[in-house]
């Protein structure tokens, strides 16, 4: 057993013989338990409700859920020939020993068996709250079945020990009763906090952030009361500004729409940028990258129906195409730019185009050059060699050869080096040999995939060479 401070162990065995289960707190047991019940279908859609006992027609699915007519309750269907069936979850009390805050664990636990539910309610953790040290401490009965936790409801309560941390149960969060929590905050700072309003409003949270950090935040106030329950989660973000608009970015005319969905901070974003009332439109752009971004360019309605939704995890390529068109000066206007119909083609065309267009101040460059070099054309009754005279020209050798003379544009344009085309008087469009001059002195020559000149071709270049004054020997051309 790990050792407990003097401090703590009091507090522990003071908590031991105060704290009781309160009224409260049963009814909020009661409440959950009713939600750890099914909907049993039997043949002829015959359904029965396990919390109400209550038997009608319906022909909802298996695995469905649905909302039993005389309890209400949205419960999950299950066939009759289910055996067995378990819920479980934690639920929580905020307690109090002198001074010091607890936060109390249950695990509820039930079992289906034979049209019949069953509930146990163990509580297996208790967390002090001082002076922002929080420990946690379980009770024998919480085991560690491979890396999780498991609370064995069958074993008595004997003692409480620190938790293992090394246990896959770090972050313990729980449905938290929300009835007690005002009376407890009235004599602290966190009494204006709305906190029990807040948690009556959620399902699992981390409430001790909220309890130690959040809550405090005066935006927490002001988001509970604006019942923007989702966006109170994160209240530390919406803490700066005064008007309706310097706090959430929009118009205070979209706040209606706002509470109505509950909306959180991924869709007020989205909200942002779109300035529409329209929660579907909204969730379906909430996970898109770049939205913002894309907005400069298009109507993002049109965009996700045309481009987006039909190409999955496209938005960066989008982006990409897009500003390769305003770069082309495309007609950013028209729908046919804007919305490409296969985006991958278009956005793979604009962008080589892009490449070319960038290069025109180099093709005037190589213009000039080819001009200069024209004086080393050379010929013998089968082959020609001449220089490289567009950008065009070595993109086209480029892609013939499958070797990376495309790269040189900017060192040719800029005279670092001078490139040649050796080929055939029969055919000149075709290309043979890629070389190379630096310094006047030939420094590569290679066919196509990079393999060397065979010796016909070797012994032109050399011819050529020694004709135009370009010095050459072995130890540049192997
Ligand atoms: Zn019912």
């Amino acid at each position: 057993m790990t050792y407990i401070k003097k401090k703590y162990r009091r507090l522990l065995s003071l908590a031991d013989k105060k704290f009781i289960i309160p009224s409260c707190f049963e009814r909020f047991i009661k409440e959950k338990e009713q939600t750890h019940n099914l909907i049993i279908k039997s043949k002829n859609s015959k359904c029965y409700c396990t919390n109400c006992n209550y038997h009608f027609i319906s022909k909802v699915k298996v695995n469905d859920e649905i909302k039993c007519p005389n309890c209400k309750k949205t419960l999950l269907v299950k066939t009759d020939r289910l055996q067995q069936c378990e819920f479980k979850d934690n639920l929580q009390l905020l307690d109090k020993i002198e001074d010091t805050f607890i936060l109390r664990t249950f695990e509820l636990y039930s079992s289906y068996n034979q049209f019949h539910t069953t509930h146990k309610i163990t509580e297996y953790m208790r967390t002090i709250i001082d002076n922002n040290e929080i420990k946690d401490f379980v009770t024998n009965q919480v085991h560690n079945h491979m890396g999780y936790m498991y609370v064995a409801h069958y074993q008595e309560f004997e003692y409480w020990r620190g938790r293992n941390y090394r246990w896959a149960y770090r972050d313990v969060q729980g449905m938290v009763c929300p009835y007690n929590l005002k009376r407890l905050l009235k004599n602290t700072d966190l009494k204006y906090s709305q906190l029990d309003k807040f948690v009556a409003k959620m399902s699992y949270i981390d409430f001790i952030y909220y309890f130690t950090k959040l809550a405090y935040y005066h935006s927490f106030e002001m988001l509970v009361k604006l019942k923007l329950y989702n966006l109170a989660r994160e209240a530390d973000r919406f803490d700066s500004g005064k008007t309706f608009k310097e706090i959430f970015g929009v118009p205070k005319t979209f706040y209606p729409f706002m509470k109505r969905n509950n909306i959180d901070r991924q869709e007020l974003e989205v909200l942002k940028i779109i300035q529409k009332e329209d929660i579907k439109l909204i969730d379906k752009l909430k996970g898109i990258g770049n939205l913002k971004e894309l907005s400069n360019y298009v109507n993002l309605e049109k965009a996700y129906k045309k481009v987006l939704s039909i190409n999955y995890n496209s938005e960066y390529e989008y982006l990409d195409y897009l500003k390769a068109c305003v770069r082309l000066e495309y007609d950013m206007k028209n729908s046919r730019v804007l919305y490409p119909k296969n985006l991958k083609e278009a956005h793979d065309k604009a962008i080589n185009l892009l490449k070319l267009v960038l290069n025109e101040s180099n093709d005037k460059l190589i213009k000039e050059r080819a001009k200069l070099l024209d004086k080393f054309t050379y010929n013998d009754k089968k082959y020609v060699v001449f220089a490289a005279n567009s950008v065009e020209s070595l993109l086209d050798e480029s892609k013939q050869q499958n070797n990376c003379v495309k790269t040189y544009i900017d060192d040719y344009a800029l005279a670092e080096t001078d490139i040649y085309f050796m080929r055939e008087i029969e055919h000149k469009e075709k290309s043979l040999v890629t070389i190379e001059v630096k310094n006047n002195r030939v420094v590569q020559c290679r066919i196509k995939d990079n393999y060397l000149p065979n010796n016909e071709q070797m012994n032109f270049i050399n011819k050529w060479a020694k004709n135009k004054m370009i010095y050459s020997n072995n130890s540049y051309i192997r």
